[in-house]
Formats: C-alpha cells, structure tokens, sequence
C-alpha cells in the first residue's frame, strides 16, 4: 500500500460563530474572540470547524465510491495509528425491514469500531495530530465511551492518556481504559464535573485535550461516517437518526454531509434526527424554544453516553439543525430498554442503551416517515458496554437444573 505523504487539499479552522478565520494548531481549540463570553452552565462558545479549501489542480470530482476518507482530513495519513477505525458496516436488515415494512432501512453499526464505539472515529484523528504535532500526553473528561476510546486508540500508538470519568460510568468502560493503560482519574460527581476539573488539569499540567466539541478535531474526525455512508450507498440517504447527548456527533454527521455537497459529490444534506433521551434533552428543549436559549437542568437517563446538563456542542448542533431542517425527537428510559432488545433481537446489533435510542426515536417517528425513504440509524456503542442496563430489558432464568427434565 502506498502511503500519502502530503494533504491533498488546504484546511484551516473557521469559527461556527463568528466566521473568523485561523490556522489549524493543537495550541488553538476555540475561537478566542467568542470564547470570552463564555460563562458556565452554556454551551461552549466558538467551536471552531475544518474548512477544506479544496485544491485547484484537481478539478474533476471523482465518484463518491471512489471516494478516498484521509483526503477530506486536516493531518496526514502517516500520522494515524495502526487500528482499524472505521469502514464499519452498513448492514440491510433483512428481519427488521419486513417487520417494519421498511424497505430502505440500514444501521451504520458503529458498535464495531476497535473500542466498540462510535467515539474511535474522533480519537483516531486526535491521535494522529498528537502524533504529528510530537504531543506525548492526552487528556479526556468523558461519560466513559470517549475515555475507553482514547485509551484503546492512545495504547496503539504509545501516546499517554489521562481521563476523567465520573464514578457512575459504567464499570466495562472503566474496566477497558484500565486495560488499555490509562491513567484513570474518577470523579465525585457528574460528567459535567469531571469535565470541569480535566480542563483544569491540562490549563496547569498541559497535553492535548480531546475535550468532544472543544477540540476541533472531535467533531472533523465524526464526520467520516458521512463519508461512508454516502460512498456506500453512492447517494445521501433522506433521515440519518443520530443518538444526542452533547451534539458533537450530529455535528460531525452534518460536517461530513456538508463537506460532500461543498466539494459537489452530492447534491442534498439528509434530515437528520436528533435522538434525545427524556431525561436528558437540552439540545431539543432549545429547538422547540422560540428563541434557541439553552436553558439548565440536571439530565437523568439510563443511556449513560448522552446524559449531559449542558450539551458542549449545543450552539452549532443548533445551528445545523435550524439551516438544514433537522427535526429532534425524545424518547422514554422505557422506549430506550424496549428498543435494545427489540434491535438486539431481530437483528443481532446488540447496542448499548444511548446507541438503541437512535432506533427507539425511528420507532417513534415512523408513522411519519414514507416507506420507501432511505433511512440510517447510527448505533454508536456496543451492548456489552453496560450489560448491568441490558439485564432490564431481559428476564433472565431464575430456576437452575440438572436435568433436561425440569425443562418446561
Ligand atoms: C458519545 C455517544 C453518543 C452521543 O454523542 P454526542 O456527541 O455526545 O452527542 C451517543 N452514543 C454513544 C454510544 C456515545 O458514546
């Protein structure tokens, strides 16, 4: 295989709010004239984002099959570690479609990424511009997938990390970031907490935070599912359902869409669906508002990966949503566990509860929906993540035998 040396196009960061623009370095993570207005208890202010400016020598667009992902990307592909990230499946459902009466419904089964989550696809690019810029530490404050993924993507590469959990994170989650190496710091107290006290730690002990929405590059890196979907299916599909905690997934889906339409190998942005949990829905309380305010509450949902209080990514998982009419959609803990099983069981995607919350949403949605619409739920995390949540959803045998005969 013959590796590239050089990028092919020019990229340079772009404020999501203020349009102001800057070269890309680990040293800048947000824009800094919008990131004095930020106070605590909002969203992050001046979320920066890639912006390809697209090289002139290469002026036909090649076919979306023949798409190649490491060009659309700000670091050079020599960069990236060795594991295999990515290029997940987009699986046809055969059971589920009948059942459903759905004939163009796919799951991108992102539970099959090297940590068993989506969250690799955003470290793999954090590692390889650690790499790049000879940065030896990274540091993460996450709900537990974006911890076990830097860790496993952090091990392949000899890169140090440090991650801040909460002391609730589920103890698989926990078990693989110990596995892989890292130096785990639990914290009294929420994601919210732990997220405070790891920016502070790298403010006074430095390396490169892979802080989701605070690093740019967490969101650029999200973006290559958009890539793959589109080259697989060589179209842009009608509804990708994406399971939302801080946005920064939605907004890395909607960055890979709009980065395919600005370069013109495609002609539409999807509707994106917004999938919420009940109990944990800022991003779709300031949809339905009148004025796109992020208003404060505690979140509270058994799908651990998206409860959040104050959504990091929030102002431009907004933003997108309004400019490309997306829609949001809450879905009930209950739904959420139903939902699992269902999945797990008519198609053999067992998906961690925040995962299953995308197919809860399309469940609820459907109805609205027209039969023939292509369609792609994102399942981001594996089920074995937390089985302590799956075990509601089943009944597990309570009679234990030695003999075929006390088989009812
Ligand atoms: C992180 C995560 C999400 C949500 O991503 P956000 O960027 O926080 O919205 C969804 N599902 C799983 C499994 C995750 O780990």
């Amino acid at each position: 295989m013959q590796t590239k040396k050089k990028l092919k196009h020019k990229f340079n960061y772009v404020c999501s709010e203020c349009a102001k623009e800057f070269k890309i370095t680990p040293q800048l993570m947000v824009c800094p004239d919008c990131y004095v207005h930020q106070t605590s208890e909002i969203p992050l202010k001046g979320i920066l984002e890639v912006n390809i400016n697209k090289n002139n020598s290469s002026r036909s667009t090649p076919s979306l099959k023949k798409i190649d992902i490491f060009d659309l990307l700000p670091i050079e592909k020599k960069f990236f570690p060795e594991i295999p990230v990515g290029n997940t499946p987009l699986l046809t459902l055969p059971n589920l479609r009948n059942k459903l009466n759905f004939k163009n419904l796919f799951i991108k089964d992102d539970t099959r990424n090297p940590t068993a989550s989506f969250k690799d696809r955003a470290s793999y690019l954090v590692a390889a511009e650690a790499i790049k810029y000879k940065i030896p530490n990274i540091v993460v404050a996450s709900t537990g997938n974006a911890a076990s993924s830097m860790a496993g993507i952090g091990a392949a590469s000899a890169i140090n990390i440090t991650i801040f959990l909460p002391r609730s994170a589920p103890i698989a989650k926990i078990v693989q970031s110990l596995q892989y190496g890292a130096q785990v710091v639990s914290v009294d107290g929420n994601y919210d907490k732990a997220y405070d006290l790891s920016m502070e730690y790298v403010a006074s002990r430095g390396g490169l935070s892979r802080n989701t929405g605070y690093n740019p590059l967490t969101i650029e890196g999200k973006k290559t599912v958009s890539l793959e979907i589109a080259r697989d299916l060589e179209e842009v599909p009608d509804y990708v359902f994406v399971p939302t905690g801080d946005g920064v997934i939605l907004s890395g889906v909607y960055k890979g869409f709009r980065d395919l339409f600005d370069l013109k190998y495609t002609k539409k942005i999807p509707t994106i669906v917004c999938v919420q949990a009940e109990g944990s829905n800022a991003i779709t309380r300031a949809f339905r508002s009148m004025d796109g305010h992020f208003d404060f509450k505690s979140s509270s949902t058994i799908a651990d990966s998206i409860s959040v209080d104050i959504p990091r990514c929030g102002i431009l998982a907004l933003k997108n949503l309004m400019k490309y009419k997306g829609e949001c959609v809450t879905v009930s803990d209950d739904a959420i566990i139903a939902a699992q099983k269902e999945l797990s069981s008519s198609s053999g995607v067992f998906a961690e509860p925040a995962a299953a919350t995308a197919f809860a949403g399309f469940l609820k949605m459907k109805d609205l929906l027209e039969k023939k619409a292509k369609i792609v739920l994102l399942m981001t995390g594996n089920g074995l993540k937390d089985t302590a949540a799956a075990l509601k959803g089943v009944i597990s045998p309570t009679k234990h035998i030695s003999s075929i005969s006390e088989i009812e």
